[in-house]
């Protein structure tokens, strides 16, 4: 019997009824290549070999070799590789852009992962993750709301977000204690303001949940400034849409702040 690993958040999916949502939303896209993210004993992947897109996962428990080794034999369209998808460099794998990626992903590197994975959206025409509910809510929290914060900006900013099934923990075996949610994020096209510098300002921005915006941006705004961007001056970060953000980088870079290095 295998022995699952807490450190590789090795939760893995039984519910047929869950798989088949997840494919299911993932084809939605209609792409022919995706990679998987941890495919851990192939649950999702089996699912996904039955469409004729072409699978190339990334695993980083080497005790999952001799499985995905058979899973290579037995389905032409299947490749993987043995590395921590952190580590990865997705421009180097043997899969063509553009493409979707699927995952029933370890809790503990989500965040991280999505964070890498806006740096490398022009290649994706689909993400599709199964995730602790609870990061879910705070992807697609509107503004205004209790979990709007970094991510939400960051995650809607580039993709159209949408959350999907909510998952019970009996899906998984082992259990999992939260409760989770199948999330999908499509790349939006637009023109994108630098990354760099919009990341770092987010960082700032939502590093002090409760402060007011004048209080926090008081060494680099006016009043004039707050009253040219239309912005109360109680604002606090969990109330400032994405346009507003965005209105307000590009006032404070007018100003020299906020300049990526490469600006
Ligand atoms: N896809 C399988 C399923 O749904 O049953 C397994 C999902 S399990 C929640 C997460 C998988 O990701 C495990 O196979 C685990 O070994 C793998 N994993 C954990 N950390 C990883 C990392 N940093 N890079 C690549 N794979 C990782």
């Amino acid at each position: 019997m295998f022995r699952t690993r807490k450190k590789f958040g090795q939760h893995f999916l039984n519910s047929e009824q869950v798989l088949t949502a997840i494919c299911h939303a993932i084809l939605d896209e209609r792409p022919k290549r995706c990679i998987e993210i941890g495919p851990g004993q192939g649950a999702l992947t089996r699912y996904l070999l039955e469409t004729d897109m072409q699978i190339h996962a990334v695993e980083i428990d080497q005790r999952l070799v001799p499985t995905l080794d058979k899973l290579v034999k037995k389905h032409s369209n299947f490749s993987y590789i043995l590395q921590d998808v952190m580590m990865c460099d997705f421009s180097e794998l043997d899969i063509q852009a553009p493409l979707s990626v699927v995952g029933n992903l370890p809790y503990e590197i989500s965040t991280p992962l999505l964070f890498k994975l806006i740096e490398w959206r022009e290649n994706i025409v689909s993400m599709v993750f199964l995730l602790q509910k609870e990061v879910v809510d705070r992807i697609v929290a509107p503004v205004g709301s209790r979990g709007y914060g970094r991510i939400s900006v960051m995650l809607q900013y580039y993709f159209e977000v949408e959350g999907l099934q909510v998952v019970p923990p009996e899906a998984f075996s082992p259990p999992p204690k939260v409760m989770s949610q199948v999330v999908r994020l499509k790349p939006k096209q637009r023109q994108w303001v630098s990354h760099k510098s919009l990341s770092e300002f987010v960082k700032f921005l939502f590093a002090q949940q409760r402060k007011m915006l004048r209080q926090r941006f008081k060494p680099y705004l006016e009043e004039k400034d707050w009253q040219d961007l239309g912005l109360e001056s109680s604002i606090r970060p969990a109330e400032i849409d994405i346009d507003s953000i965005l209105k307000m980088l590009a006032l404070l870079q007018k100003k020299g702040f906020f300049l990526a290095d490469s600006e």
